[in-house]
């Protein structure tokens, strides 16, 4: 595919584009031939209309929006897409009790269980739980066909539960939020510090490569690091971290941006 391109929608299509990533809003688009959903909605109505011009999509064609927990930085877009576009909202009970003031009342709201799997169109979206300093939080594994792309960020430690939900992905996307030693030094105060290094708090560079080298396999294609933190991290060290285990391993690495949507990526 030549740079710049954005390939149509069509038969066998499975693809992904980061459209926000870090502590200041996340959002993934994901669309198959059948379906379009984002996880996670932290940007505005008028960022994320841009966001998804850079990949030539409109918010209408949006089929369903799967939300991994209620912190702002994923939801603070939800009451407006689905006020205007009566999108209907997947996510857990713990979710909906926390963030009921961020959308209306009679928004369609579909609740999934934190281990479950829904049917949207030609993509099975199966959820597992997180832990994160959240009501009911969780991460999600993406498939059609036989292909299958996992999203996880917001947790504090990786469980071998997790590292097996993990396996035979193509696609990853996955947390490295912090340098630990950027976040010790850092002005950050300490009670959040504390909370960032938590069981329930964020993933740490070395701890995404750690999850990295339980879950690569010959046929992963691409891994992508989300939620890097604007103040603790810095893209090029979060990228040795993760190279170092990936080694001569062929797979396509690059770090999700906060501030600019990456291009629409197949999942092959
Ligand atoms: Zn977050
Ligand atoms: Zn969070």
């Amino acid at each position: 595919m030549p740079a710049g391109a954005t390939p149509q929608k069509g038969k066998n299509i499975f693809q992904f584009s980061v459209l926000a990533s870090g502590s200041k809003g996340n959002s993934v688009y994901i669309e198959s031939e059948q379906a379009s959903i984002l996880i996670d909605i932290g940007i505005g109505p008028r960022v994320l209309k841009k966001r998804l011009e850079h990949i030539r999509r409109e918010p209408q064609e949006i089929t369903a929006l799967f939300l991994t927990h209620e912190h702002s930085d994923h939801i603070s877009g939800a009451g407006a897409l689905t006020k205007k576009h009566s999108t209907p909202i997947y996510g857990t009970r713990g979710t909906r009790e926390a963030m009921h003031r961020h959308v209306s009342p009679d928004v369609d709201w579909r609740t999934i269980q934190q281990e479950d799997e829904t049917i949207v169109g030609d993509l099975m979206v199966e959820s597992f739980a997180t832990p994160h300093d959240a009501a009911e939080s969780v991460a999600y594994v993406v498939r059609c066909g036989s292909k299958k792309l996992g999203h996880i960020t917001d947790l504090g430690k990786v469980t071998p539960s997790i590292v097996e939900k993990l396996q035979d992905c193509d696609t990853l996307l996955v947390e490295s939020n912090h340098d630990e030693r950027m976040l010790v030094d850092g002005f950050y105060p300490w009670p959040l510090k504390q909370r960032i290094q938590s069981d329930v708090g964020h993933l740490s560079n070395t701890a995404c490569a750690d999850l990295l080298k339980q879950v690569k396999h010959d046929a992963l294609k691409t891994v992508v690091l989300m939620h890097l933190s604007e103040s603790n991290n810095h893209p090029e060290i979060a990228m040795d971290s993760a190279r170092r285990v990936l080694g001569d391993h062929p797979a396509t690495l690059f770090p999700a941006r906060q501030k600019h949507p990456s291009v629409l990526i197949p999942v092959v």
